[in-house]
């Protein structure tokens, strides 16, 4: 068994920053950090368009109160608005304290940080480093990790969280070079796991974005909040799925359908492009459904739409959004300066998660507090976003609640001791888990379960949902579980074994798509990003209020929690 003061799981924005404020806070503190990819490959690396904070440095008319209703005006109101306040408050002091880091942000031509329009945002103020944002953040944050000394676990996945008597002690990690197994103890354990895009067929998410995290801290016994909120991002590339950022609309790129109509103006006539993200996939979703999509060979009827981006020129394309056009390029083969790209929504981000307070503290339920256990980034809910989150948001999440839940740990571990854990049984019960894997004489393939699962999911509660077709969703969905005690894995051996991994994973997607499921059955309104065809409109009176799924082996159970609103009344939503 291994001690540390604080284990963090997860090496993308989130995870780093946290790192990095506890310790700065107390440079005594041993910080570990474990991540199952190298930290730099984290999906917070893949992030394009940038991140939002009333710099004022464009729109001098900004304020963090306009950044704070777009914001919970963006939720459809389901944000809690002491976390929203959080939010968009510290905004510029982190984007500032970023660049003191080094971070290399595109510039305006008088040195100060530039900053573009995004969906959803009533004023320019997501500040960016071309269209390679997270890349250039991350960077330098685990740069700095190693300057101060925090110990980093590379390609070690995480199996389990140490849960007892409510209280988190430590995890379980299997090291994917050569097998071996270990227990890390702590005084508080910190998931920033990111999301579950591959819960689905058609993501914009890296590999690793299985939702473990969030499975394990289900399995564990505790709730996860507002699962059935999943975002769809308008522009992903057809066929593909990986992501064109929402900057490439916001420098001013239209789309157009088979006629060649701005269809936008029928959706929402002020925002045209730039309206929140839910609102646009669901008008393209309208578009292709209704025939106005488009064909390989251009005739209409097909299953995407055009983004269009020719009027913008090359200059303003290859300088503002390099690395859209080259993706496109190598990708699919289309050069965005001469032709449109054939885009259509793709799964994109998780507003739900590991529910926690804005200390960064794990909730065990509506009242109740975990102790020694902390979330913070996509796998965390402190809902800043609710039931849409708008671009940009999720950049600044990471680091105000990173920063955060990091500066709460570093006071939190003073004084506390290391826990007991029973090592043995741990290591006993994550080896039979892994050798019944290796044992168990399948018939079914990981990727065909995988695959049929992620179907399931996309064809059953994908961006239009219906009670009828997510029960049937459910139905398949249990009988995939039941399969997953038939996988057959070809290699038994210990040294880079991925189809353990995978098959671990596979474990995960499956308890997170329950989930999702299952909430979704429950909100019978539609809001955000969840859109019931059998219940079209919001319904306040009802359901303004989080989710909370506590899953068991025999189902799920969905509770709820209210919306914190200080600022801002529910309105309807237009734009
Ligand atoms: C293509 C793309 C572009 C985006 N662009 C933007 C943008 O411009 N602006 C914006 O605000 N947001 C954007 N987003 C969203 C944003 O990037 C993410 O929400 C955010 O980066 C998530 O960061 P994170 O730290 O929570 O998790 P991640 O960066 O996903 O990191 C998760 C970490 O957890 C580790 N991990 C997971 N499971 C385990 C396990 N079992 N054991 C050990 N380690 C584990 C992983 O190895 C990884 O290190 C984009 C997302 C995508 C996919």
């Amino acid at each position: 068994m291994i001690d540390h003061d604080v284990i963090i799981v997860g090496g993308g924005l989130a995870g780093c920053r946290a790192a990095l404020e506890i310790i700065r806070t107390d440079p005594n503190l041993s910080v570990a950090l474990v991540a199952k990819t190298h930290p730099i490959r984290s999906h917070s690396v893949a992030a394009q368009g940038g991140i939002a904070a009333t710099l004022k440095n464009v729109d001098s008319s900004d304020t963090w109160e306009a950044h704070a209703f777009d914001t919970v005006k963006g939720s459809d109101y389901l944000a809690d608005q002491d976390a929203v306040e959080i939010l968009t408050k510290e905004a510029p002091g982190v984007v500032i304290d970023l660049e003191h880091m080094g971070v290399l942000f595109s510039r305006l031509p008088d040195g100060r940080i530039a900053q573009r329009a995004f969906g959803g945002h009533s004023h320019n103020r997501t500040c960016y480093a071309a269209d390679k944002t997270g890349h250039a953040i991350l960077h330098e944050l685990v740069t700095n990790l190693m300057r101060y000394g925090v110990y980093l676990y590379e390609e070690w996945y995480v199996t389990r969280l140490i849960l007892e008597e409510g209280q988190a002690k430590g995890v379980v990690m299997y090291r994917i070079e050569d097998g071996h197994l270990e227990v890390l103890r702590a005084k508080a354990v910190m998931f920033a796991t990111g999301g579950y895009g591959r819960v689905y067929n058609t993501t914009s998410n890296d590999f690793a974005s299985t939702g473990d995290g969030l499975a394990m801290t289900a399995i564990a016994g505790l709730p996860l909040e507002d699962m059935e909120f999943v975002q769809f991002h308008p522009t992903g590339l057809y066929p593909v799925g990986v992501l064109i950022s929402e900057a490439v609309r916001g420098e001013g790129a239209y789309l157009i359908n088979s006629e060649g109509e701005r269809f936008m103006a029928t959706y929402a006539p002020s925002r045209m492009e730039l309206a929140p993200r839910d609102i646009t996939s669901r008008a393209i979703a309208r578009e292709i459904q209704a025939g106005r999509g488009v064909h390989r060979d251009g005739s209409a009827g097909g299953p995407f739409v055009y983004l269009d981006l020719r009027h913008m020129g090359q200059e303003k394309i290859m300088s503002r959004i390099p690395f859209c056009w080259e993706e496109a390029h190598r990708l699919i083969g289309i050069d965005a300066v001469h032709e449109p790209m054939p885009v259509r929504p793709t799964i994109h981000y998780s507003m739900g998660g590991i529910p926690v307070n804005t200390e960064g503290q794990v909730r065990s339920s509506t009242e109740g507090l975990v102790e020694s256990f902390f979330a913070a980034g996509e796998t965390a809910c402190v809902s800043v976003h609710g039931a849409n989150r708008l671009g940009s948001n999720s950049l600044l999440e990471c680091v105000v609640f990173g920063r955060k839940t990091g500066a709460t740990i570093a006071q939190y571990v003073q004084n506390r001791k290391l826990p007991d854990v029973e090592e043995s049984r741990y290591l006993t019960d994550t080896q039979n888990q892994i050798q019944s894997l290796l044992d168990q004489p399948g018939e079914y393939r990981i990727n065909q379960i995988r695959e049929a699962f992620q179907d399931c999911m996309t064809d059953y509660c994908g961006v239009f949902r219906t009670e009828a077709r997510m029960r049937e969703g459910l139905e398949k969905v249990r009988s995939l579980q039941q399969q997953y005690g038939q996988i057959y894995l070809d290699d038994k051996g210990k040294l880079w074994n991925t189809e353990i991994l995978e098959a671990l994973e596979l474990r995960s997607v499956m308890t997170v798509g329950e989930m999702i499921i299952t909430s979704a059955l429950w909100r019978q309104e539609s809001r955000g990003a969840h859109s019931r065809e059998d219940y079209p409109e919001r319904d306040d009176a009802n359901f303004l209020k989080h989710t909370l799924s506590y899953y068991s082996p025999a189902g799920v159970d969905v509770r709820d929690r209210p919306v914190t609103i200080t600022m801002f009344q529910p309105q309807e939503r237009k734009y």
